[in-house]
């Protein structure tokens, strides 16, 4: 197992506090990891700096051709990426190699070809005399920081439009899983020039908070909670970084009377139990129709109570442990609060599941109200909340009533009321008749607290180059 950081072209232990890497099926340790120390950062951030002098000078397709390779190299190597996933993080086996390795090995491929075609305004004479042009031009040293959800996943939607469009990188994994970022790293350090990519290591408040206040970096990437968001901002606030954030999210999904309830039930269970919950836009908020509401409530129950977690056999799971103690702890206490209420009434799950890793039961939490805890803040767990609404307004204006923006779905057979619904909904994204599909070529990002910057499609290259004006006056 790789446990160095890549510093410039050499691998260095860090030096600093260690940290344990958990197995969350079992909340054994795996291994201890120590940080980085300030100077490593500061030698990472030197090796950034050095590397941008000429890779930012590199075409389009020579950047490309770097990351075609280690997208090549991450599907060669795609059952050790999934293994390692699944022993961090707790993924069933499954569903880190067959949905998130593919996801992941296209974004590299989505960005290699992206860069070569970037669209612009066309060059001209827009005073008599001139000729101006645009370019887009890379931003500089990034510091992109990752949550523990989807860490290699992460890893792709930060790094590959950072440095395909010509910045370079010091990158922060979570502290709690940083195991696949380091298996990256020796094939990054095999594959791209020196410098153009380092990974250090360490916590939030040490290392990350050295990098977000470092006076060479540029911009600021970071995907994690809205509390995290607000410092990156005060931090970059100092020294005017560009920022990229990417943090929570409480999707609401609408069901009309007239939606196809199969596939309603069907599309809760898989969208909104993924990675048990633990996704930014898992469908956990539901506003059920008041003719639909008995019935969704019950199949809906009837259904989650069949996810298969905690198996043996990991290639039967379909769901997960939570990260750690400390997350099964506090969706727990989300559950248990909403359970005093009495309205409320947990219809399946409820509870931590067995073992001594971090399991939580698959939760269905109905009757929920508008003003309740469990409707208005990220429990990022197993559980979903369904609450009643009479008339589209209502709905409407209950799943806006939010502080998040990231993501929504609306769900019925009449596609003008479908489209109507869609275009009052204040998400970065809004599915209909589904929830949760990602493709590469469409952004990813929220509003409101869910923070702004795009991921995937041709929006993140936006994000990651800066628009620049050149003009030449003629003789
Ligand atoms: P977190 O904010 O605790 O940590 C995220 C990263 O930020 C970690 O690497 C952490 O070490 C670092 N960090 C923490 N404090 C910092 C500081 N003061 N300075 C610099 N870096 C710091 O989030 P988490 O618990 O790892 O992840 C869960 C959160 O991420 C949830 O709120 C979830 O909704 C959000 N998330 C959002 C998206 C999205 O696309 N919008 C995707 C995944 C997760």
């Amino acid at each position: 197992m790789d446990t160095q950081m890549l510093i410039g072209s050499a691998f260095e232990a860090g030096t600093e506090t260690e940290e344990a890497i958990l197995n969350p099926r079992t909340g054994e340790t795996i291994l201890n990891i120590p940080e980085a120390s300030q100077s490593q950062i500061e030698k990472a951030v030197a090796a950034a700096e050095k590397a941008f002098a000429t890779w930012s000078r590199t075409t389009p397709a020579q950047r490309s051709g770097y990351l075609r390779k280690i997208a090549d190299r991450i599907e060669a190597e795609a059952a050790g990426f999934a293994a390692l996933e699944a022993l961090n993080c707790g993924k069933p086996i499954n569903a880190a190699l067959n949905d998130e390795i593919p996801a992941i090995v296209d974004c590299w491929r989505f960005f290699a070809g992206a860069v070569r075609s970037m669209p612009g305004q066309v060059a001209g004479e827009y005073l008599p005399g001139h000729t101006s042009m645009i370019r887009r031009d890379p931003v500089g040293i990034v510091a992109s920081i990752a949550p523990w959800n989807y860490p290699l996943m992460m890893m792709a939607w930060k790094l590959a439009p950072a440095i395909a469009g010509g910045n370079t990188v010091v990158y922060k994994p979570s502290e709690q899983t940083p195991l696949t970022a380091l298996k990256l790293a020796r094939i990054l350090a095999e594959v791209r020039p020196e410098g153009v990519v380092n990974v250090v290591l360490g916590r939030g408040e040490s290392v990350g908070n050295a990098l977000i206040n470092h006076p060479k970096v540029n911009m600021i990437s970071i995907t994690g909670d809205v509390a995290t968001g607000k410092k990156i901002l005060q931090a970059a606030a100092k020294s005017v970084k560009r920022t990229h954030l990417e943090l929570g999210g409480k999707a609401p999904v609408i069901v009309f009377d007239d939606a196809d309830l199969d596939a309603v039930v069907n599309g809760l269970r898989a969208f909104g139990y993924y990675n048990a919950g633990q996704d930014c836009t898992a469908a956990c908020r539901i506003y059920a129709g008041d003719k639909v509401y008995e019935k969704l409530v019950a199949d809906l129950s009837s259904v989650v109570s069949s996810i298969r977690y905690n198996r043996s056999d990991d290639t039967e799971n379909e769901m997960g442990p939570l990260i750690s103690k400390r997350q099964r702890d506090r969706v727990a206490s989300f559950v248990e609060r909403a359970a005093e209420l009495n309205h409320i009434e947990i219809t399946t799950g409820g509870r931590p599941g067995e073992g001594g890793g971090f399991y939580y039961q698959p939760t269905v939490v109905a009757g929920a109200l508008q003003a309740d805890e469990i409707v208005r803040r990220e429990v990022f767990g197993p559980v979903v909340s369904v609450t009643r609404f009479s008339d589209v307004d209502e709905a409407v204006a209950w799943a806006n009533d939010s502080d998040y923006g990231l993501a929504s779905s609306v769900w019925t057979k009449d596609v003008s009321r479908a489209m109507a619904t869609a275009a009052r909904l204040q998400y970065g994204c809004t599915w209909i008749n589904t929830h949760f599909m990602l493709t590469n070529e469409m952004p990813h990002g929220g509003l409101k607290q869910s923070g702004y910057g795009k991921d995937m499609s041709l929006y993140a290259l936006e994000d990651y180059t800066a628009v620049r004006h050149v003009m030449v006056a003629h003789g």
